[in-house]
């Protein structure tokens, strides 16, 4: 049944076309205006429409040509129905806008019925001829479908890979024949197991895991499986992967999968794994065995089942470590290694590969090898239990010495080992290896760097000389004592920075070291050794003249003593003897002469005291107002007591109003008492000695000048150490303690005052002493004394 629209504004114009058409038995549809006209058509498949023209808003030709713009509408023929219009003008503007036909009003019922049945007639044939040709499209498609299908199976059984389509509820409905020979089953039995017979038992649940929710999602599948071969029994790493085809609304028709062999490259990557692990493992710890051990867990399980690492000790092997995931089994693993020790002789395992230093791969190990092997029925039961399957034993080399046997077992997991399983093995080896040699050589370093440390920190010079004299290591000591760097000196031979020491030996001796123009002391001695010769010095300057000055201290004490003591002594016998006739002029010179010497013993004896207190910081030091010009006078007269021929001593120059100094009077009088001695005795022609006083910057300057002996330059400085004299020539043989002015210089510095020596202008010496004087504001004050300990 057709649709036929009428449209037409007036509802009795509809109703007489109704009436007409009635009759037809087609489906009438109605509107009454254009716009209506055009919803119908949207929601209806209409066969003819007829159309009023004379319409208000959208006319006819208006809504017909709207009608052909529209695709699923242009083919619809319209008939335009009007009473307006005959005239040409008008049919043409109808025909142009896409009508087939006119009927004019009033209109015969039976003309318009009739031309409305050659429409529908013509529709229904359209409609016929259209339904024919989809079925026809429709069959082509299916063959089509056939042929393709046909296709991709062809496709399918010509790849190397296993292909495989189930229907959407994961019935398989297609395996391919490569795939039916891998596993050796038929068609029938694969779709009834649906892969479980064929699936690693400890893959299966996730295999079906992943697989229901596939099926349930209609996501892709994808999964890592081992499948069994049947050739010879092996599991084998497949990648599996299945895509759901969908029609159109997006149900799944059907899974296309495959399963891809990826034994080979899980086993690289495998492989690649575990010896980035064991590398960790291996440089974690330094202590090898530790080492060793974590190597043995670390292989199983994922290598191997058992593993067992055994080390060279006195030429024999010794079991550090057997690892099974069971422990109970460990303990079997002893229990036969001690039963049944290995024989050193034995022609298969560690004890082989100890012997022969190379690999040993048991890729299968019959029953009757094992029966063949056991030494009794026990043994057997205890190597059946531990059900060996294939193993392999390679050795564990560092510094090219064989260090033990790495050996690995197979035994549940039901895995034969072949060549490349040893590969790894002994890649492992090697790197344990390495391993090994880089905890020794780092213990080395350590103990070296150690050693270092403490070279850097030792306070004796350590120096090491090749066995070509060239200086290979200088420590810090080294450097400070002789003040040498070691960039300097490193890389140079010994003799060319320190004359002399190029004749170094290996025996202890004391050589002198020139160091700022002075020289130094060290004590030196080596110990040869392979490369050269290691030498330790210690700097002992301060103890050899320590032993200097003791030496010098007797030897001057001693002459110095000895001289008064024999004029005593000899005084003393002479007025003693009873047969000389005394005078008392005589008696009394001989007396003069006790006294005096007497009193220069004392002297030197207050001397020795002195300078030991100055040493000790024993001496007390009462600082008061001293009044210079009042000292000096006094020194000078008393000076003049005792002065030999030819010397006269004076006062000059002298200012007048020097402030009073600050110091310990006594002390001051001794040095000034000291200075003027020291003249008159250092002018043995004689001459004139000038005791002078003057203002100084902040102080006093006291001067004591002669026209004796004078000092050299050099000496200036020395002739204030303690016991340091000038040569016995330079001095005339002017005795004397080296005391003088040592105690003179010490006693100045501790009231904060200095003293030095110049040469005096024509001949001689001056000696210079400046006193700090007493503070202004405390003037008033200085009655009172200040007690310092020096
Ligand atoms: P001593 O006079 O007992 O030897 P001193 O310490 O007083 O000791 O003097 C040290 C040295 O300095 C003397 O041995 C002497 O060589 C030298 N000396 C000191 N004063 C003079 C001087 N006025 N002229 C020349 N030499 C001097």
């Amino acid at each position: 049944m057709a649709n036929i629209l009428l449209v037409d504004d007036r509802p009795e114009n509809l109703l007489a076309l109704e009436a007409i058409l009635e009759s037809l038995g087609q489906t009438l549809l109605y509107a009454n205006s254009g716009e209506e006209a055009l919803r119908q058509l949207l929601r209806e498949d209409v066969a003819l429409i007829l159309l009023d023209v004379q319409m208000p808003v959208l006319d006819g030709f208006e809504t017909a040509r709207l009608i052909k713009e529209r695709r699923r509408t242009s083919a619809v023929p319209i008939i335009f129905v009007t009473a307006i219009s005959k005239d040409e003008e008008q049919v043409f503007r109808g025909y142009s806008a896409g009508a087939v036909d006119y009927v004019f009003k009033p209109f015969n019922p039976d003309v318009l019925r009739s031309k409305v049945s050659v429409f529908i007639e013509l529709h229904e044939k359209n409609e016929q001829l259209r339904r024919q040709a989809e079925q026809l499209k429709e069959q082509e498609l299916a063959e089509l479908r056939r042929e393709s299908e046909e296709r991709y199976r062809f496709l399918a059984e010509a790849q190397p890979d296993q292909i495989w389509t189930s229907l959407p509820n994961g019935e398989l409905d297609y395996v391919n024949q490569r795939a039916l020979d891998y596993f050796a089953v038929s068609f029938a039995e694969l779709v009834e197991s649906g892969w479980t017979q064929v699936v690693h038992p400890d893959d299966l649940g996730r295999m079906l895991d992943r697989w229901q929710i596939a099926l349930a999602t209609g996501e892709p599948y994808e999964n890592d499986l081992r499948f069994r071969r049947a050739s010879d029994g092996a599991y084998r790493w497949h990648l599996t992967r299945a895509i759901p085809m969908t029609d159109r609304g997006g149900a799944v028709v059907k899974w296309f999968g495959s399963n891809i062999d990826i034994h080979d490259q899980k086993r690289a990557e495998e492989a690649q794994r575990f010896l980035v692990d064991a590398g960790a493992v291996l440089v974690a710890s330094l202590n090898y065995r530790s080492t060793l051990a974590a190597v043995a867990k670390l292989a199983v399980p994922r290598i191997a089942d058992w593993a067992r690492v055994d080390v060279v000790e006195a030429g024999r092997l010794r079991t550090l470590a057997v690892e099974h995931v069971d422990p109970k089994k460990v303990e079997l693993a002893f229990e036969l290694a001690q039963r049944y020790p290995e024989s050193p002789d034995a022609e298969q395992g560690p004890p082989l590969v100890l012997r022969t230093g190379k690999s040993e791969l048991a890729t299968e190990i019959s029953e009757e090898r094992l029966e063949e092997l056991a030494q009794d029925d026990f043994h057997l039961g205890l190597v059946r239990e531990l059900g060996v399957q294939s193993y392999m034993c390679v050795p564990l080399v560092a510094h090219g010495e064989l260090l033990g046997v790495i050996s690995l077992v197979s035994a549940e997991s039901g895995r034969r080992y072949d060549a490349d399983d040893l590969a790894l093995a002994e890649e492992l080896a090697r790197r344990a290896g390495t391993a090994v040699e880089n905890a020794q050589l780092y213990r080395e370093v350590e103990e070296r760097a150690e050693a270092a440390r403490v070279l850097e920190t030792v306070g004796d010079g350590v120096l090491l000389v090749d066995n070509d004299g060239i200086v290979r290591l200088w420590n810090r000591a080294s450097e400070e004592i002789t003040g040498i760097s070691r960039e300097l000196i490193v890389g140079q031979p010994l003799g060319d920075l320190l004359p002399g020491w190029a004749r170094v030996t290996t025996r202890a001796e004391t050589m002198p070291l020139v160091r700022d123009g002075r020289e130094r002391w060290v004590s030196i001695s080596g110990v040869a050794f392979d490369d050269g010769v290691v030498y330790a010095f210690q700097d002992i300057s301060d103890e050899r003249a320590l032993e200097r000055m003791r030496q010098d201290l007797l030897a001057t004490v001693s002459h110095e003593l000895r001289t008064p003591l024999a004029a005593i002594y000899g005084s003393a016998m002479t007025l003693n003897r009873r047969d000389l006739e005394w005078n008392d002029d005589l008696k009394a010179r001989l007396l003069n002469v006790i006294v005096d010497e007497s009193s220069r013993l004392t002297t030197i004896v207050n001397d020795l005291l002195l300078a030991s207190q100055l040493d000790g910081g024993r001496l007390d030091v009462h600082i008061e107002s001293c009044d210079a010009l009042g000292l000096a006078e006094s020194v000078a007269a008393a000076a003049r007591t005792h002065l030999p021929d030819g010397v006269q001593v004076e006062l000059g120059p002298v200012a007048e109003g020097v402030p009073p100094v600050a110091a310990d009077e006594a002390q001051l009088r001794q040095v000034l008492d000291n200075l003027l001695d020291n003249a008159i005795k250092y002018s043995p022609a004689g001459g004139d000695v000038r005791l002078g006083v003057e203002a100084a910057t902040g102080g006093v300057r006291f001067t004591v000048a002669d026209a004796g002996l004078g000092i050299p330059a050099h000496e200036q400085e020395r002739i204030f150490e303690k016991f340091y004299r000038l040569d016995p020539d330079m001095t005339g043989g002017v005795g004397g303690t080296g005391l003088g002015l040592y105690i003179a210089r010490e006693l100045v510095r501790r009231v904060g005052g200095r003293i030095w020596v110049e040469p005096n202008s024509d001949q001689g010496s001056v000696f210079s002493v400046e006193i700090p004087a007493v503070p202004e504001p405390d003037v008033t004050h200085m009655g009172q004394k200040t007690v310092l300990r020096s």
